[in-house]
């Protein structure tokens, strides 16, 4: 069975051998599944492996759109359509300049695997563009939206492809998309998209869920190890939706979090990071994390050095979420945080630690929150704007928010169980890996070969 693992896995390698983040997402689940694998042989005969790493689909297209200068401009769109087993497709838009074909595969596959952890009716998909939005004004930005949809309109709907945000697509942009999509399909389908605005159909606490999510997640695991937030110190990479409401969930359970960061670099307030400045800077006016010091001039802007850990992992802290971009904790910065003595590192992005770092965290007892399992808050408060634009009903904020710290416990719970039921210790991220695999391989099989 070993080398079932390794042969997909070498085939795989050959095949897309220009996607490194998509090896690399399939190799983490590869490798931690093996003893779900050594249990059940017959998987080999199903191809099982192989089906589970090639996705159902996956659609390119061209995204024309006329600038503030009246410059014709021309980015490249994309959805990948994982696996519908257990659903509709489901999965958030990334625009950024990094975005590329390797990179909307990683999510998609990830995604498909957590979706399945959040127990709701999900498949697996992801999408976005390399537009690069900084610096853009609202009417760029919106007939960017206009014309990603006049392609991407023929491919979703809410029984098929339910996209969402993700970096650089947030409510503003969901706006938009939606705007586009009600008019060339003359009808109101609330739920073709999720994190709406609450004017026209959007969940209470959809804004929050991720970082919530993240935190609820994160109280479960220290729980477990009879630890928790009170009197902690927290750092945290990213200032974007899901670094603002972890901070603030994290503040509310008694921690500090004292930094916090941009692709820049971070700000460090030893007093605590101020978070009315950080949504005045990030959510209302759009500007760099360096701006905070204006205000609060006892705190220290660090600006990132070129290809060296970035700032913000570089101060001691007892917990650290990672909630900016994939691959932000390297073995180097791991070494890091252990000599300075961190307990706990929560994913809130999407594969934030390299393999060898994940390995290496664990190695040394830190706890990690995996990220399919610990930032799946977001995607399960889309499924329930799902629920609710079906019942064309809402939830308070307290009902969705309950629901969501219930989603998070049980997500938590699943992981640890199959950890233990494995011999795996700590290793939640094998617990994760393993408990969604089984969930999702189970539906594929019984679907028969299609
Ligand atoms: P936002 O666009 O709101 O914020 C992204 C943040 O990450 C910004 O602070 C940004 O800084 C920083 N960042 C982005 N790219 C890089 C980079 N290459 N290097 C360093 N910093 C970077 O996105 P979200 O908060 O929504 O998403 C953050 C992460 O969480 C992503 O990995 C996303 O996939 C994941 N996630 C998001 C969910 C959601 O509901 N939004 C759900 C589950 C996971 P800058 O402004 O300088 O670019």
């Amino acid at each position: 069975m070993q080398n079932y693992v390794d042969e997909v896995l070498d085939s795989l390698k050959q095949k897309n051998s220009n996607e490194k983040e998509f090896i690399q997402a399939v190799s983490e689940v590869l490798d931690t599944i093996k003893p779900f694998i050594e249990k059940n042989p017959s998987l080999k005969k199903e191809a099982l492996l192989e089906r589970m790493v090639e996705p159902e689909r996956i659609i390119t297209f061209r995204v024309p759109w006329i600038d503030d200068n009246n410059n014709v401009r021309v980015n490249r769109g994309y959805r990948v359509q994982f696996n519908g087993a257990i659903g509709p497709y489901k999965g958030g838009l990334r625009f950024h300049p990094s975005v590329n074909q390797s990179i909307m595969k990683f999510l998609a596959f990830e995604q498909t695997f957590k979706n399945a952890l959040t127990g709701l009716p999900i498949g697996g998909g992801k999408g976005g563009s390399d537009f690069d939005p900084k610096g853009k004004s609202d009417r760029e930005i919106m007939h960017f939206c206009q014309s990603f949809m006049n392609e991407l309109y023929r491919h979703i709907g809410h029984n098929i492809d339910v996209p969402a945000g993700d970096i650089g697509v947030g409510a503003r942009e969901i706006g938009y998309l939606f705007g586009q999509y009600r008019k060339i399909k003359n009808q109101y389908e609330a739920g073709v998209l999720t994190g709406k605005g609450l004017e026209y159909g959007g969940s209470l606490a959809r804004k929050e869920a991720t970082g919530f999510g993240l935190i609820y997640f994160m109280r479960e695991m220290l729980k477990a190890n009879n630890l928790d937030f009170k009197g902690k110190t927290v750092t945290i990479s990213g200032s974007g939706n899901v670094a603002i409401y972890a901070a603030q969930k994290a503040a509310e359970y008694g921690a500090k979090v004292v930094a916090m960061s941009d692709s820049n670099g971070c700000i460090y307030d030893e007093r605590g990071v101020d978070l009315d400045e950080i949504k005045r800077l990030k959510e209302v006016e759009r500007l760099r994390i360096k701006e905070y010091i204006k205000k609060f001039p006892c705190a220290v802007y660090i600006e990132n050095q070129k290809d060296a850990t970035p700032a913000v992992y570089k101060i001691k802290a007892d917990i650290v979420l990672p909630c900016a971009t994939q691959n932000d904790i390297n073995l180097e910065t791991a070494k890091i945080l252990v000599n300075n003595g961190v307990i706990a590192i929560g994913e809130g992005a999407n594969m934030p630690t390299t393999i060898d770092a994940i390995t290496y965290l664990i190695e040394n007892n830190v706890l990690l929150a995996p990220a399919k399992a610990a930032n799946a808050g977001g995607v399960a408060t889309s499924a329930l704007e799902m629920s609710q634009n079906s019942m064309r009903y809402f939830w308070t904020f307290e009902e969705v928010d309950k629901k969501l710290d219930t989603i998070m416990t049980n997500i938590f719970n699943t992981c640890k169980e199959t950890a233990k039921e494995y011999n795996l210790g700590i290793n939640y991220v094998a617990g994760a890996n393993i408990a969604a695999f089984k969930k999702v391989s189970s539906a594929v099989i019984a679907q028969g070969i299609i």
